[in-house]
């Protein structure tokens, strides 16, 4: 149906806001004349108005050639009728985010542009089957999802439909890869990609928040040991808890209620109250300070131990037998190492300090019959830069003795303890294994590829590595431990474990 959409494509943007400018911006940059059109009157040729001083802002800084912007410029062209852009091959609909409105939108294209004309809509949340449902020619229709800010941020998510055709989101596909994004090819389910995937980093945080396992400063620092620009606090309030908890709400009901999307009731007392975030002044954090700086933790060494012996198998077992044999270097001996009890850590004099395997510390004590028990986090970027922060929790019956020593050796080992409430997979393996299993579904149902799933998250929100680089690094065995320990705890639908995630060969 659709061929290549080449530059000598005219496209028109509807929708002169944020997005809609960037898009145009983009497309105009790419080569192709743009019209652009907003209902309000004015609002596209201030769109425009602005672009151009965008222009100059990056010539004076270099950044783009005086000629090229101007030719740039000179091929935006506000319209007042949508009729004026008739001859438009592809549309870009970045209007209200509302069901009614694009379908009349696209409806009127239709009886205006070439049977043949992509129509293209940059909804965040709205299904694409329903936005082309009651057209007369829904093949075309596609979704082409950018994100904020357009110029900048390089992922575009192409969404097809259940009457979409494969040509037109390959052409859409290639339309974005010309204009220098990273387009990845979607299944219009709720939240897309991204918007799905990313789910549980802002759930988990809650309810670990709602379960008062530590405080938001706490949770934060230790997602940003693991690689995260931003740890989901400060992202929600950026973000606004309003939208955020739109977008959880929108998922959680398109997806029929199922408890794993469940919305979070503190979120829901927070918007209640206008603690909207950075926008309101005051979130999890207070504006303009933001996330305080965490006390930094006095922590005694350890004291002199009798027998010290590193457990495990892997990375991390053996970035511990490191550490413990470079704290030990200066007694003038080192730790043994035992490679198949079944657990990885730390054992010292019997006492034992634990990587997290989903189960919380008082089950490990209950389990082993060993009362001096602590559970720590799993450090995902290793070598760990020294002083990372790695959540710690203690069980309760453990011996005073235990409590102090145990944050001593993981401070010994370079970590930066953070006592935590006694949460079942802690902060970071508990978030990363929801993620990775979120990502598991999303493939079972076609919504992505694993290579689609970790290009979005990278490149849509940031992400240090993709949900299936996480999981060939920590091991399919890991990941659903940590979901059924956590399902163990919690009882419900909410960690049970993706069919995909269970058959994986990896
Ligand atoms: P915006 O409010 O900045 O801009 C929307 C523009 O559309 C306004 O100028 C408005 O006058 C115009 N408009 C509304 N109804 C119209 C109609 N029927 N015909 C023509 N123009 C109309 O909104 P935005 O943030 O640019 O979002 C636009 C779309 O992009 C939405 O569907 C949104 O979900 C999606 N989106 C937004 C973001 C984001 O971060 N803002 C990211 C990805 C996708």
């Amino acid at each position: 149906m659709t061929k290549k959409l080449g530059t000598d494509a005219p496209v028109l943007v509807v929708g002169a806001g944020i997005m809609g400018a960037g898009i145009a911006q983009v497309a105009a940059l790419a080569g192709h004349l743009v019209w652009l059109h907003d209902a309000r009157e004015g609002a596209a040729a201030a769109a425009r108005d602005k672009l151009a001083a965008t222009f100059d802002g990056l010539v004076a800084k270099g950044r783009l050639e005086a000629a090229t912007a101007q030719a740039a410029l000179a091929r935006i062209v506000p319209v007042a009728a949508l009729a004026e852009a008739a001859d438009a091959r592809v549309v870009v609909e970045a209007i209200v985010e509302d069901l009614a409105a694009k379908r009349a939108l696209f409806a009127a294209l239709e009886d205006l542009l070439a049977p043949d004309a992509v129509l293209a809509s940059n909804t965040s949340s709205i299904s694409i089957t329903a936005i082309a449902g009651g057209l007369k020619h829904p093949a075309r229709v596609v979704g082409m999802h950018f994100f904020n800010p357009v110029p900048l941020m390089k992922l575009v998510e192409v969404v097809s439909g259940l009457q979409s055709d494969r040509e037109v989101a390959d052409a859409v596909f290639e339309l974005a890869r010309a204009w220098g994004k990273v387009p990845v090819h979607a299944k219009s389910t709720p939240g897309f990609i991204v918007n799905r995937i990313a789910r549980p980093y802002y759930a988990e945080t809650l309810a670990l928040l709602q379960e008062q396992a530590a405080p938001p400063a706490v949770l934060d620092a230790c997602l940003k040991a693991a690689g995260f620009r931003m740890g989901p606090c400060e992202l929600m309030d950026l973000i606004g808890h309003d939208t955020n908890f739109a977008v959880t709400n929108s998922v959680y009901e398109a997806n029929f209620y199922d408890k794993r999307y469940q919305p979070s009731g503190l979120q829901r007392e927070m918007v209640a109250g206008g603690l909207l975030g950075r926008k309101s002044g005051r979130g999890f954090y207070a504006y303009p300070d933001g996330v305080p700086a965490l006390p930094v933790p006095v922590v005694d060494a350890p004291t002199t131990a009798g027998a010290v012996t590193v457990h495990g198998t892997g990375a991390i077992a053996d970035a511990l037998e490191a550490a413990a044999t470079a704290a030990l270097a200066p007694q003038g001996w080192g730790p043994a190492r035992v490679t198949d009890s079944g657990w990885c850590g730390l054992e010292v004099d019997g006492a034992r300090l634990v990587l997290t395997d989903g189960r919380p510390a008082w089950r490990v004590a209950a389990e082993s019959g060993i009362a001096d028990i602590a559970v720590f986090d799993r450090p995902v970027v290793l070598p760990a830069a020294p002083g990372s922060a790695l959540a710690l929790a203690l069980n309760a019956g453990a011996s005073p003795a235990w409590k102090a020593q145990a944050a001593a050796w993981l401070h010994a080992l370079g970590f930066t303890p953070l006592p935590l409430a006694d949460a079942p997979g802690l902060v970071v393996a508990r978030t990363l294994a929801m993620l990775v299993n979120e990502a598991s579904d999303a493939v079972l149902q076609g919504v992505c590829s694993e290579d689609g799933a970790d290009s979005a998250m990278k490149l849509g929100v940031n992400w240090p590595a993709g949900p299936f680089e996480w999981l060939r690094a920590w091991g399919r065995e890991g990941v659903v431990g940590v979901l059924r320990a956590l399902d163990e705890e919690v009882r419900g639908e909410r960690y049970r474990v993706s069919p995909r995630l269970l058959r994986s060969q990896d």
